[in-house]
């Protein structure tokens, strides 16, 4: 459907003749709905590689701005989220000023910028939703992330920055294949 990509714009053109096409095996009360259509276009996904740093300075990208990615997990707006409260680190006995800024903004891109690409490139991989393992898989690092403090805990401490093997995987397998309609399939183990 999408006749030319752009560049500097989310949609493209579209026509209603490409929309119909698109649809032509669904029922008529949609199609009819359809037909009604004025100004056709198509949303285009896109998202970006994870980047080498969110930070300079004191400036540091959150958001969209620094790990856009496609809708296939849920996770931009969760990983904005993430990004707001790893700004707790301000809210810190420590001495916060113009000078310690930077050290402190290093921190969050430290925990922040590992966690947030893996989830791109997780959602790059739910792209093809291959199987129940997979998604599973994601799911459980998607929803698995204790704060900032504790990442910054867990890697002076040498440790891994989300510890997966404590969560109740039984009970997020349930969460992950009831939000999929998919109770019937066999677990995994
Ligand atoms: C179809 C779709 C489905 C999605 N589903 C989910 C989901 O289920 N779960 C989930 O977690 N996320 C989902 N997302 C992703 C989520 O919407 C984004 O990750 C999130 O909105 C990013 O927030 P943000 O504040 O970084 O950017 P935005 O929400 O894009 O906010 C940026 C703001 O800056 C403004 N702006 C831009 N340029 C300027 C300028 N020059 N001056 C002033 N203001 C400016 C824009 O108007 C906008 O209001 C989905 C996205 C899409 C497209």
């Amino acid at each position: 459907m999408l006749g030319k990509q752009t560049t500097e714009s989310w949609t493209a053109e579209g026509t209603r003749e490409d929309l119909l096409r698109c649809f032509e095996d669904f029922g008529p009360c949609i199609t009819a709905l359809l037909k009604q259509a004025g100004n056709v276009r198509l949303w285009q996904l896109r998202d970006q590689d994870p980047l080498p740093t969110y930070v300079k300075g004191r400036t540091i990208l959150v958001g969209d701005a620094a790990h856009a990615m496609t809708p296939h997990q849920g996770q931009g707006a969760t990983q904005s989220i993430e990004d707001a409260e790893a700004f707790t680190l301000f809210n810190t006995p420590l001495n916060v000023n113009h000078e310690s800024a930077p050290e402190i903004l290093s921190k969050i891109d430290t925990v922040r910028r590992t966690r947030a690409s893996k989830i791109q490139n997780i959602t790059r991989e739910s792209r093809a939703r291959k199987s129940a393992e997979d998604l599973y898989r994601h799911n459980l690092y998607a929803w698995t992330y204790p704060g900032v403090w504790e990442c910054l805990v867990r890697l002076e401490e040498g440790m891994e920055m989300i510890d997966v093997s404590s969560v109740d995987r039984g009970r997020l397998e349930e969460c992950a294949l009831d939000m999929l309609g998919m109770t019937n399939v066999p677990r995994v183990r």
